[in-house]
């Protein structure tokens, strides 16, 4: 369980990042400490990379009430002048910004925001995922999450894609990928003709 450092009597923020499959509880675990840090009077924001390019803006509400502003972004410089007075600000999908957010996030932490990244590890093909190697690089707290596999119920720590499609990006939820362990990813993936 991640203990929250204590952002108080702190020269600068930090950065942590959540990390794992798809249906790991990535987002879940990002909410939960964006709404602790809320119970404990600090102003949060969610940010997620926008698919259709447009910035839009809405509300996550959870079962209890609680209210986070979550606004869709184009690209990661945008985080930086809609932050000016929030105190945590969580990123979910971070795997989807370019480069350019491992500079913001370390920009954010400098300027004494706690910044909360979740996003996937790594892409269907086992490979780190966009800026995510770098992102764990540069954290000050890791948190890796799993998910259960769906073939035998270990611990799964892959995405595999269902589909045939090589394309590192395509959009799609339990019909497109399930979680897997590393032995029955393997397995199958080899049967697909995937090389190693
Ligand atoms: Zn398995």
């Amino acid at each position: 369980m991640f203990i929250e450092p204590n952002i108080k009597n702190r020269k600068s923020g930090w950065i942590e990042v959540v990390c794992g499959s798809m249906f790991s509880g990535k987002t879940e675990e990002l909410i939960r400490r964006l709404k602790r840090a809320q119970f404990s009077q600090h102003s949060v924001a969610i940010f997620k990379p926008a698919t259709d390019n447009r910035y839009h803006e809405s509300d996550i509400v959870s079962h209890d009430g609680v209210r986070i502003k979550s606004m869709a972004v184009a690209k990661a410089e945008d985080i930086l002048n809609k932050t000016e007075d929030i105190d945590v600000v969580g990123i979910d999908e971070v795997q989807f910004f370019d480069m350019d957010i491992v500079k913001v996030v370390q920009e954010l932490a400098l300027k004494q925001t706690r910044v909360i990244c979740a996003g996937l590890d790594m892409d269907f093909n086992k490979n780190g995922f966009g800026p995510m190697p770098e992102l764990l690089a540069q954290a000050d707290y890791v948190t890796k999450v799993h998910a259960i596999c769906s073939v035998c119920g270990d611990m799964a720590n892959y995405s595999y894609r269902k589909t045939a499609s090589k394309e590192t990006v395509v959009l799609g939820e339990k019909d497109v990928y399930e979680p897997r362990c590393r032995s029955c990813f393997e397995r199958d993936d080899k049967k697909q003709g995937v090389i190693f």
